[in-house]
């Protein structure tokens, strides 16, 4: 399959490369790095994704590339949708483009949706941006320190620093040849995980005043309104990483991370769209609990967006963490 999708980078001429709302650095890394290599070969390259990009990863070279709008008529030989394991987490803009394009779906996590006319899908890569190298490898293109550094941000941050249970010896490898190709590793780290806005500090302690834990220990809950982003003045992107603190607690097994979403003119009457974002350390799979609710992710680490109320949300959640046992084999 790696082949295919490799005649047609060489045979098309105008790609769109789209990766999923509320980017993290694998997905901008992703798009960042591919799209730079299909401009290396000459390509017409358009790189979209439907949110703006996290101040965070704005040190990225080329990053200001991706656009958060796109001509509605425009059309494209192929759209690559990296990242993203349902497409519609590229936004309908990009979806409709896609209608009227070759889409080919590169991903690595466990409840792709198989979307699109050519599938790349590793479950076990450690990022969507271990596979990109791969096939960037055999392209006829020499990575440079751009596309390294893209390479080495997705896979630093999607390991969450070479620690979540993905971390894999591609990891090391990979990151190490972006080393030798030019990317800087402190740079990177500064840049990513090094400041934090004064207001991402007063979020924090929001999120942890917020905590909730459930009768048998198992479960941690936080809850971010839009009144506490408003307060502390941050943005969506503030939140990424807020969850680690609620999974690091002894004995939980489930942490979960309920965030009021902006979009909320299209809730039903009387109830509010939410983010709910699931990690776990081992044991029970939180991609079959997001899948439950219609979203979906890693074993280890998922998310679902659901229009309810807070207190159907928590119940739910609380209901579902009866089934975590210490062994955890239930879920
Ligand atoms: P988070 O919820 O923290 O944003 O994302 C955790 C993981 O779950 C990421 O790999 C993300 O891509 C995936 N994920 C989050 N929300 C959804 C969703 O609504 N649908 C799907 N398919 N995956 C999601
Ligand atoms: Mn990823």
């Amino acid at each position: 399959m790696m082949q295919t999708i490799i005649n047609q980078l060489k045979r098309h001429q105008t790609f769109l490369l789209a990766s999923h709302i509320h980017p993290d650095g694998d997905a901008i890394g992703s798009v960042l790095a591919l799209g730079l290599a299909l401009k290396a070969m000459g390509k017409k390259v358009q790189l979209f994704n439907p949110s703006p990009i996290p101040m965070v990863y704005r040190f990225l070279p080329s990053v200001l590339e991706i656009k958060q709008t796109l001509a509605p008529d425009v059309r494209f030989d192929v759209a690559l949708v990296l990242d993203c394991g349902d497409i519609d987490r590229i936004g309908a803009e990009a979806v409709a483009i896609c209608k009227r394009s070759l889409v080919i779906n590169i991903d690595h996590h466990i409840t792709n949706t198989r979307f699109g006319d050519l599938q790349f899908i590793d479950v076990n890569a450690c990022a969507t941006a271990e596979i990109l190298y791969h096939l960037i490898q055999k392209l006829p293109v020499q990575i440079d320190c751009a596309m390294a550094t893209a390479i080495y941000t997705g896979i630093l941050t999607d390991t969450g620093s070479f620690r979540f249970s993905n971390t894999n010896r591609s990891a090391f490898a990979i990151c190490e040849k972006m080393i030798g190709l030019g990317a800087d590793p402190y740079q990177v780290a500064q840049h990513v995980y090094g400041t934090y806005s004064l207001g991402r500090i007063k979020l924090l302690n929001l999120a942890l005043d917020s905590l909730e834990i459930s009768p048998n220990g198992k479960l941690s809950v936080m809850t971010l309104s839009q009144r506490m982003l408003r307060e502390t003045g941050t943005q969506a992107e503030d939140i990424d990483g807020i969850i680690n603190y609620a999974r690091r607690i002894e004995d939980v097994k489930v942490a979960a991370l309920i965030h009021e979403l902006c979009d909320n003119g299209t809730a039903p009457r009387g109830k509010t769209r939410y983010h709910v974002s699931l990690r776990s350390d081992s044991g029970v799979d939180v991609a079959k609990i997001a899948a439950q609710f219609g979203g979906g992710g890693h074993a280890e680490a998922a998310g679902f967006s659901i229009d309810t109320t807070l207190t159907d949300l928590k119940k739910q959640l609380m209901q579902l963490s009866e089934a975590f046992s210490d062994a955890c084999e239930a879920v």
